[in-house]
């Protein structure tokens, strides 16, 4: 059996998938001096050629994580969604009615019904492929190891590291663990155990056909406004969105279609669809719709939307092992934040770990309990907010699809769904991630410091027990003490007498 052996004595860290999030989080984690290896199933970097597009938080996000993945988000083509409206430097989601024929006289006229300000640079769009292609290269050889499908993980060593053992048979020591391997997570097994019935992804009855359309050809339908500017055309039962991608030069376009089945067990959840499929759930709709559809190739992906609404997870995370992105909290698209939201998880887990490093630097062996404790920290800060997407997103899909839509005794009912379309996307949008980032250095600076108070308070305390002092931050939370900077210097230093005695 192979094995690939850690080379120093560095805090290494292992990441499990390297999907947008488990890259980024990468980016993050070598940034701040980690000795940092991810592992991906695949044995290579193939995400399909469809667009991504990511919100302000998430940019900013990208910022703080290293500047180096918004040079590749740049390298890749990114483009601001309402780039092409000179009158104005914000960016906006523009919702149209996408189904009915309000003007007798112009079938093609479509109904503006709202735009919500995403700010300036408020949301970019990116082909997937593309971003991918540039953030590998942010790595130095080694880094990122390829057709490494991980199958197990135990926790062993007298330094209680974690052994991860993958299908090649080979196997990897890390200090810790994140798993950043998507909806049908390996990683979560291990967390929240085999026989949860948490994490169990559900079928939204949600298709999505994801296409991207040369840039003449969309303005040769759409109009040269309606092309180059994101809209999302909606009706009854589905929605249709596009935004430029490619330095302006292709359109992604992706169709939401809703479906009344049940998607049965073991079906492949990404298949081969047709333009005629789409062509038939959008047969009643507006012609500016319909046109675009006509210039869908025959034959393109579609995706059998599932996320973890019904079967959220109680905690993202177990000792030195935790879940990060759609591991932790896959949800439908239609906030299109999903990998956004992972985004924001990989800036917390890169300050946690650069404080975990700073923390042990002279104690190594408190590495352990201090993991622990950052990883406590992050299902705090994290997990409500992450869910909370969930949650929204489907709801944002029942706005989009209602039937009142097609029904004109219903339109200015339906029309009144853009104050709550508004106010959840600005909780995306709007967030304070510099809040976030200054919450969990203090969260974990308090619950550091909350383990060696504890330890001194005990009275027959061993150096045993100081090394089981792996115990759950939110124990220490709950005490909400604060304690000053001298008062915790005399402590750490009783701790250590309390070592070195024992
Ligand atoms: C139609 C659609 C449109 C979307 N649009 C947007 C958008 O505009 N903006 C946005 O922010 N989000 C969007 N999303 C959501 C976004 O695509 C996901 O949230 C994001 O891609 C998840 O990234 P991830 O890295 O967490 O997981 P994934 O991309 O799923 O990556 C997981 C990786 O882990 C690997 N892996 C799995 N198991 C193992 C294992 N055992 N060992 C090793 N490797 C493993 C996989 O091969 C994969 O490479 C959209 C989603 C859909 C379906």
């Amino acid at each position: 059996m192979g094995s690939i052996a850690p080379e120093d004595d560095s805090l290494r860290v292992a990441i499990i998938g390297g999907g947008i999030v488990g890259l980024v989080l990468a980016a993050g984690l070598a940034r701040r001096q980690v000795n940092v290896r991810l592992f991906e199933q695949a044995q290579g970097f193939r995400e399909v050629g469809a667009g991504i597009a990511f919100n302000a938080t998430a940019i900013r996000s990208m910022e703080l994580i290293d500047p180096g993945v918004i040079g590749a988000l740049r390298l890749a083509g990114a483009v601001p969604l309402s780039a092409a409206d000179e009158d104005d430097p914000n960016d906006y989601l523009r919702w149209i009615d996408g189904y009915n024929q309000r003007d007798p006289d112009n079938p093609y006229s479509q109904k503006f019904y709202y735009k919500a300000c995403a700010g300036y640079r408020g949301f970019e769009g990116v082909r997937r492929d593309q971003f991918l292609e540039e953030l590998v290269k942010l790595f130095p050889p080694g880094v990122i190891q390829c057709g490494k499908r991980l199958e197990n993980i135990e926790q062993r060593g007298s330094d209680d590291k974690m052994l991860l053992s993958f299908r090649d048979g080979t196997t990897f020591e890390a200090d810790a663990v994140i798993g950043c391997d998507g909806i049908k997570s390996s990683t979560r097994e291990f967390v929240i155990g085999k026989d949860s019935p948490a994490g169990e992804p559900s079928y939204t009855h949600i298709n999505s056909y994801r296409t991207l359309i040369p840039m003449d050809k969309a303005i040769g339908v759409l109009g040269e406004y309606k092309a180059r500017i994101f809209h999302n055309h909606i009706g009854p039962r589905a929605n249709l969105l596009h935004y430029p991608v490619a330095e302006s030069t292709m359109v992604n376009v992706t169709a939401f279609v809703h479906d009344p089945d049940d998607w049965p067990a073991g079906k492949p959840t990404t298949l081969m669809g047709s333009r005629d499929d789409v062509r038939a759930a959008f047969r009643d709709w507006n012609p500016a719709v319909r046109d675009l559809v006509d210039l869908f190739p025959d034959q393109l992906h579609m995706w059998a939307v599932f996320d973890l609404w019904e079967y959220p997870l109680p905690f993202y995370n177990r000792g030195r092992v935790c879940l990060a992105g759609d591991a932790a909290h896959a949800t439908s698209p239609h906030h299109g934040a999903g990998a956004g939201m992972g985004i924001e998880d990989a800036l917390c887990l890169s300050v946690l770990m650069g404080e975990v490093l700073a923390s042990t630097r002279r104690d190594r062996a408190a590495r352990g309990a201090a993991l622990t404790t950052a990883f406590d920290v992050y299902d705090k800060v994290r997990r409500t907010r992450s869910q909370w997407l969930v949650n929204s997103s489907r709801r944002m899909c029942d706005l989009h699809h209602q039937d009142d839509w097609a029904n004109p005794a219903k339109w200015l009912k339906a029309e009144t769904c853009f104050e709550e379309v508004k106010d959840r996307s600005h909780k995306i949008w709007y967030y304070d991630i510099a809040g976030m980032v200054m919450d969990t250095i203090e969260t974990f600076g308090k619950a550091a410091d909350g383990r060696v108070q504890d330890a001194v308070l005990a009275k027959d305390v061993s150096a045993k027990d100081v090394s089981a002092m792996d115990v759950s931050v939110k124990d220490v939370l709950a005490k909400d003490e604060s304690i000053n900077s001298l008062a915790i210097n005399s402590l750490v230093a009783a701790v250590s007498e309390i070592r070195v005695d024992s």
